[in-house]
């Protein structure tokens, strides 16, 4: 094997982004923040992939009416505004909305 050879130093932003984002204590930044409950920003309508920090707080789950587990998710966005909502306000289409394919396959 290779010894004595050095990792590039992990300098993207995404890296430093996701190890916050599970951090146990919150970040300072998410003491201002603000529920939004449209999962934007409340001041400029961008997106939570628009947001320069992500916090989730995954240690304090709540119970919904449907047993289903929900988080509060805190994000800084690019307009330095502070603000958070609930997992499970999140838009679906953000995971996996794709164009359905063509159905005119007729394999004849
Ligand atoms: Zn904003």
């Amino acid at each position: 094997m290779t010894e004595g050879v050095f990792p590039e130093q992990p300098s993207t932003l995404a890296i430093n982004l996701n190890m916050e984002a599970f951090a146990p204590i919150p970040p300072e930044w998410t003491e201002k923040a603000v529920h939004a409950h449209h999962f934007s920003c409340p001041r400029c309508n961008s997106t939570p992939l628009e947001a320069k920090r992500v916090w989730i707080n995954r240690r304090s789950p709540v119970y919904t009416e449907d047993h289903r587990r929900k988080w509060q998710e805190f994000y800084s966005c690019q307009c330095d505004f502070v603000w958070w909502a609930w997992s499970s306000d999140r838009p679906p289409s953000e995971l996996g909305d794709r164009p359905l394919d063509n159905d005119d396959n007729d394999y004849l």
